[in-house]
């Protein structure tokens, strides 16, 4: 497969587990959690290739993946979720478990699958009038049971993806918990869609933060928290707890998991290489974006309220309309601050400026 700066490129699979971490159970595990650890990563390769090629139809030919897969022609059908049942790739989507509109069923998976897809679809229109991750009312379609005890949830470029976990590595049902994980994955199909930020090194790091920006919006959304009230936390509740109580934090990077390596602040920046090792996380993108998440978390405190109102929607016009797929963390912080003041005032946009500078990235 050709790689080129717009086009396809093979490693743009983000699933919610950090591979540094599935990396190092993989390594220096017991040998339960090493197992767990070499599945989850040896599944989710097999479904890169997917998922970048899905993107590429869908951005650069403007193919319609929704109803070329055929889903996402009948109007008005926000969401389906279909049930895997274990089967794994080759039985995906699966067995229609429940259909818009219906009511709850007996499988908490399913509905949690369900409402976690509505209350992302829902923040997006409500707040930033986006009709969906395409903005054309693209079908959200999601699969729960996936894989046998599988350790962890994606985006594979047409639809949502959860493994049960293994209790080993994710507590047994914790990938549809939480809210925040569901609407992180959500958001990068629209970062695919959008600024199509390429997987690696610094705008795969910003296209993780974005994730995780909006991951958390939706989360304090549903919650109906204001910044000073959210625990700015992503998964949290959802690993076994000898592993941690969260995937990250944004507000202090690198406290999340034990052994969590994130930096907040440019000083701390890893300069990874993009290559096969987990450990490496396509240079360092689960990683590094502990800097711009941290920037985030500090201008939306400093601008107070609803993160959403402000600071979200800054983020939000900056990777819908500014970047590009090769956009540094400069270019980004630039964005953020023209934009503040474009959309609000010049104190929302020192509050912006003072952010990226607590982080190092602006002076
Ligand atoms: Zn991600």
């Amino acid at each position: 497969m050709s790689i080129t700066r717009e086009g396809i490129h093979p490693r743009t699979l983000c699933s919610i587990a950090p591979p540094d971490l599935l990396g190092r159970l993989a390594v220096e595990g017991d040998p339960r959690q090493r197992e767990a650890a070499v599945r989850a990563l040896a599944t989710s390769a097999a479904i890169r290739s997917q998922r970048a090629v899905m993107g590429y139809l869908n951005r650069q030919l403007n193919v319609n993946i929704g109803k070329m897969v055929g889903f996402g022609v009948i109007p008005e059908r926000r969401l389906t979720i279909y049930d895997n049942k274990t089967n794994g790739r080759t039985f995906l989507p699966g067995v229609r478990a429940r259909d818009w509109g219906e009511p709850p069923v007996k499988d908490a998976a399913v509905n949690q699958a369900y409402d976690g897809s509505s209350a992302t679809y829902e923040f997006f229109r409500d707040i930033y009038q986006r009709n969906s991750l395409d903005g054309a009312g693209l079908e959200l379609i999601s699969s729960v049971h996936y894989g046998v005890a599988f350790d962890n949830a994606f985006w594979d470029g047409t639809q949502m993806v959860y493994g049960d976990g293994s209790g080993r590595i994710f507590q047994i049902g914790g990938l549809t918990r939480a809210v925040d994980v569901i609407a992180h994955e959500l958001t990068h199909g629209i970062t695919e869609l959008t600024a199509a930020l390429i997987y690696s090194k610094q705008p795969g790091a910003l296209n993780e933060s974005f994730s995780d920006v909006f991951g958390s919006l939706v989360k304090q959304f549903t919650l109906n928290q204001t910044a000073a009230e959210a625990d700015w936390l992503i998964g949290e509740g959802i690993l076994v707890p000898e592993l941690g109580t969260a995937l990250r934090s944004m507000i202090n990077p690198g406290t999340a998991y034990s052994g969590d390596q994130q930096p907040g602040h440019m000083d701390h920046y890893k300069d990874l290489p993009d290559n096969n090792d987990p450990r490496n996380d396509n240079g360092g993108v689960h990683i590094n974006s502990g800097i711009p998440n941290h920037a985030f978390a500090l201008a939306a405190r400093a601008m107070g309220g609803y993160a959403w109102e402000k600071a979200g929607k800054i983020w939000y016009t900056v990777l819908t309309t500014r970047l590009r797929a090769n956009s540094q963390f400069n270019e980004a912080a630039r964005a953020t601050v023209d934009v503040a003041g474009t959309l609000f005032s010049s104190t929302e946009q020192d509050m912006v400026h003072d952010a990226w500078k607590q982080v190092g990235v602006l002076s």
